[in-house]
């Protein structure tokens, strides 16, 4: 059973960071049919199903059903937003059925031409304070350190406005209060089969995650965003098949044995974090 399933229910975004990985696959979201599919297949495989790879899932229209659709097959849901469209979201947000996690990325404001902070972190404070109070973890997040982060002390003192100032520090960063929490981290790098090699040996990829991009690709993770790792199609194989394919066992024994048998993954700065 793996822990996390990250379904890319769309690959289209309505905002351009610098630090995404971007892609060349054809923009397109999952119709409600193919989400039945892939909800279906991994029904008992997957714990959580985090609506994410690349792309924002409140961008697509038929997010509610898929919420309910994910609840009814015994998964808890996860949403990552760039939180920009969080006000229209709200109703949908707060009536689904099993949210368990929203994390909103406030480090995608500082490199877009985002417009009002205040009005973006007046809806981002008043639609999670909601969602905390109904039992929804969300967590405000600043990925940006060492990257563009000239404006999180002017995020922060927002914050503090809207929600108070008692924080606790934690590992991550700070709770905020019951259910709403800031993570501070370092600016995020995608592997890329550009990037120079690091000392990479294991990784959960296949272990306790699984992704399937929004044209039905099942990739070991959430940071294939090109699915160069292309381990099957959900639309057109059983999970089964596609996890004892030549590929995808290859890709088990290699972090097992500590010896990484895709070339993506020998680049993957995230994955460098369990080499000994
Ligand atoms: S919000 Fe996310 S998917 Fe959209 S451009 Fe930024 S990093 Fe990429
Ligand atoms: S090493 Fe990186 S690219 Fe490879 S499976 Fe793990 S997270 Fe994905």
């Amino acid at each position: 059973m793996f822990k996390k399933a990250y379904v890319e229910i769309t690959n289209i975004c309505n905002l351009s960071c610098d630090f995404c990985h971007g892609t060349r696959r054809t923009p397109r979201r999952l119709t409600a049919a193919e989400f039945d599919c892939i909800m279906r297949k991994l029904k008992g495989h997957a714990e959580y199903v985090y609506f994410h790879i690349l792309g924002e899932p409140l961008t697509h229209p038929e997010l509610s059903r898929f919420l309910s659709c994910a609840a009814g097959n015994g998964m808890k849901c996860c949403i990552t937003t760039n939180g920009t469209l969080l006000a229209e979201s709200e109703s949908v947000l707060l009536n689904a059925p099993r949210l368990h996690r929203l994390s909103v990325s406030l480090h995608s404001f500082e490199v877009n031409d985002g417009g009002d902070m205040k009005k973006y972190l007046d809806d981002v404070c008043s639609v999670c304070t909601k969602l905390a109070a109904n039992g929804t973890i969300c967590a405000l997040r600043l990925w940006n350190g060492g990257g563009a982060d000239r404006l999180n002390g002017d995020i922060i003192a927002v914050l503090h406005e809207k929600l108070g100032c008692e924080w606790q520090s934690n590992r991550d960063g700070f709770k905020l209060g019951n259910n709403l929490y800031l993570e501070n981290a370092a600016k995020f790098e995608w592997p890329d089969m550009g990037a120079p090699k690091r000392n990479v040996q294991f990784c959960q990829g296949l272990r306790d995650q699984i992704g399937i991009l929004c044209d039905g690709t099942v990739v070991p993770c959430c940071l294939d965003a090109e699915g160069s790792i292309a381990l099957g199609n959900i639309f057109r194989q059983s999970l089964d098949e596609i996890l004892n394919s030549e590929r995808a066992k290859a890709l088990y024994r290699g972090f097992s044995n500590r010896a990484p048998a895709e070339e993506l993954c020998l680049r993957c700065g995230y994955a460098e974090r369990f080499s000994i």
